[in-house]
């Protein structure tokens, strides 16, 4: 299916993946009573247009984290879920300076977000859209507040930016990621949290779904590896036993990249240690 600058793909009953232009990946949940849009990608006009297509329920937003990328459109709905973390990282100003930065490098007219009027989520959170429910994993790292949504009706995790969209795509340079050391903590309790999950769909927040980019010849889907190869490269990069692969300049900083197995990141060498 297409429409204006997506791509949709039915993956099961209920569960659309949508892809912009861009490369930023949506996910479509459709339950019994509502439906839930997981991130909404950053093309310029109304994204609602586009979802009307697939369902006429009505549809709640579930931010992975508060980028751009994720949450442009996010003043088109009435209910928003950020998990509270990135509403407090947003509060104190991290994330919205990153925001104004995003309308510039997105090339897209800048947007007012009423952050304090999100709903905020947290491991306790199940959002309920009739017969399917979806919950919440924190995740932090790429930002303080990043979390995954689990959905046990579609056996599918949905993966945002936490670990990147497949090989060496986390990014972990951006003002208001977390310290590698942080990083590394977190991903050993998100490990343990989606070892259950294992057999699941991991789905992440840019899309690899049905293309392979040219650039990255050693692409493979994101799973459950993932996430413990990106713990045991953080792991080789804090003791230092890892070299980078390759460098480039990002917003005047230089950022290396690291890879290990199936997971690599960006990060600047700050990061590493401080
Ligand atoms: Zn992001």
């Amino acid at each position: 299916m297409e429409f204006k600058g997506y791509k949709i793909e039915e993956l099961q009953a209920g569960l659309f993946a949508i892809c912009d232009e861009k490369t930023d990946a949506m996910y479509l949940i459709v339950g019994e009573q509502k439906a839930l849009l997981i991130d909404t990608g950053t093309m310029k006009p109304d994204i609602m247009p586009m979802l009307r297509t697939l369902t006429d329920k009505p549809i709640e937003l579930a931010l992975t984290h508060a980028h751009i990328d994720h949450m442009y459109h996010a003043g088109e709905f009435n209910t928003v879920y950020l998990h509270k973390n990135d509403i407090a990282a947003w509060k104190k100003g991290v994330l919205q300076i990153l925001m104004l930065a995003g309308f510039a490098m997105f090339h897209v007219p800048a947007k007012r977000f009423q952050v304090s009027g999100y709903i905020p989520v947290s491991e306790e959170t199940k959002i309920d859209l009739g017969g399917v429910q979806v919950r919440v994993v924190d995740a932090p790292g790429h930002t303080p507040g990043s979390c995954v949504y689990v959905c046990d009706a579609l056996q599918t995790v949905f993966m945002g930016d936490a670990v990147g969209s497949g090989g060496p795509t986390a990014w972990l340079w951006l003002p208001g990621s977390l310290h590698i050391g942080a990083y590394r903590d977190h991903l050993k309790q998100l490990q343990e949290k989606l070892e259950p999950f294992a057999s699941y769909r991991f789905l992440g927040g840019h899309s690899m779904i049905d293309f392979v980019p040219e650039d990255m010849p050693d692409f493979v889907p994101l799973s459950l590896k993932t996430v413990k190869d990106m713990y045991t490269l953080c792991e080789k990069m804090l003791s230092g036993s890892i070299e980078p692969k390759t460098k480039q300049k990002q917003a005047l900083m230089t950022v290396w990249q690291y890879a290990y197995g199936t997971a690599g990141m960006w990060v600047t060498k700050r990061k590493i240690r401080e």
